[in-house]
């Protein structure tokens, strides 16, 4: 049988190779071989993250599960967090902070918006007794497609002379668009292993500041199976509190070691250039990006409107049914609004002029104006010189 890549936004494509590696013989979790898999990832894991001053830890979750271990580890029932709302994924944060019982001073912001710094900056501002315990920051939005400025987040923090800790998910972002954990102070830092780590489902891979570590000893949110410090003492003697994923674990270490063996910077110029070729199709199309601002387009997910009146979840279920390609549909707010073309981990050019090629059959089966290979050339234009710089001077 043969398989099309998906262009859904997680899961990703995974390389056969990270496939292979989580395919393993059950090993002793209590035996040096673990350690010998584990303490590797751990350490790639931290390189992604531009991190050497802070912990990794892993846990047998997705993404979700990273969200509990980052409140539940540094907050205390009735704390006073701050969140915007711009996208169904910082709504859910917002939501799962709610059931801690934590109070959350939300900020709104349009669907298609970035975390509004400024905004950030005049509540901390005028927070003087320090109420807010933590400021969470969702660096790359998956329902809308738009990326976050997280060090403008850290300095409205800054400017304030706030303690806050700052929470950031980069749970579709970090492997694929640049994150820096200690440049931009961030004290808890979100993954999941089914986007950029092109592995399946399965971990919860989160970043811990010293910050971090000191604010958990007053921590009093109830947990256990999230227990930083239950993990972190593990880690110390070699092992893993409980039983561990390890087949998952051994893809996690393949996973770094591909992604440094590309070098970071290649890793997000490749994201980038996909994503431009993508954006210029959809221009071409005579669509619009559900980002407001080209500064805020994602390089790891495209969300596209659809014209007054389109069910854009239509476009995806057709897509699915005639051609057997995934692509993501609307959430929340911009459900059947807009359908997101995902661009992120294991692709390449030739891969998203696929996904391309699909959406416009798609769109022409179901009666828009779409010519097409439209947006087919005008990717093609921007990939056969490399994208980039030297494709901006060919044109
Ligand atoms: C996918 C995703 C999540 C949640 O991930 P799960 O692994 O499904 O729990 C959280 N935040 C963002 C931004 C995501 O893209």
């Amino acid at each position: 049988m043969s398989q099309n890549p998906v262009f859904i936004p997680g899961p990703t494509n995974m390389p056969d190779a990270i496939r292979k590696a989580c395919d393993m013989a059950t090993l002793d979790h209590r035996s040096s071989a673990f350690a010998e898999i584990f303490a590797p990832a751990v350490r790639g894991v931290k390189r992604v993250l531009k991190t050497t001053t802070g912990e990794v830890v892993i846990f047998p979750a997705s993404g979700t599960g990273g969200w509990e271990a980052a409140i539940s580890n540094t907050l205390s029932p009735g704390d006073t967090v701050l969140a915007a709302r711009h996208g169904m994924f910082s709504h859910r944060w917002i939501d799962l902070c709610q059931r801690h019982r934590l109070d959350v001073h939300i900020v709104e912001a349009p669907w298609g918006a970035g975390c509004p710094a400024d905004r950030y900056a005049e509540v901390l501002a005028a927070d003087k007794s320090h109420k807010i315990k933590a400021v969470l920051a969702t660096h790359n939005e998956t329902a809308t497609g738009v990326k976050s400025d997280i060090a403008a987040v850290r300095r409205a923090i800054d400017a304030a002379g706030h303690p806050a800790l700052l929470l950031v998910d980069g749970v579709s972002s970090i492997g694929s668009m640049d994150f820096r954990m200690d440049d931009w102070g961030v004290d808890v830092a979100v993954a999941g292993s089914q986007k950029g780590f092109m592995l399946p489902a399965g971990l919860a891979i989160v970043g811990v500041s010293p910050k971090a570590l000191a604010a958990m000893e007053a921590a009093t949110l109830p947990r256990t199976f999230f227990d930083f410090r239950d993990m972190l003492t593990a880690y110390a003697g070699g092992g893993y509190p409980y039983t561990p994923a390890v087949g998952l674990l051994n893809g996690l270490k393949l996973a770094t070691e591909m992604l440094l063996e590309e070098g970071l910077d290649s890793v997000f110029a490749r994201h980038h250039r996909i994503a431009e070729g993508v954006r210029r199709a959809v221009a071409a199309w005579g669509l619009q990006p559900c980002a407001e601002r080209p500064e805020l387009y994602s390089d790891t997910v495209t969300a596209i409107r659809t014209p007054e009146g389109f069910d854009a979840t239509a476009l995806v279920t057709h897509a699915a049914e005639r051609y057997d390609v995934a692509f993501g549909v609307g959430l929340g707010e911009v459900a059947g609004k807009v359908f997101r073309i995902g661009h992120l981990g294991s692709i390449t050019d030739v891969m998203a002029l696929s996904g391309i090629a699909t959406a416009e059959m798609a769109m022409a089966d179901l009666g828009l104006p779409v010519r097409l290979g439209s947006g087919v050339a005008a990717a093609q234009d921007f990939y056969r010189h490399g994208g980039g710089a030297a494709a901006l001077a060919a044109e």
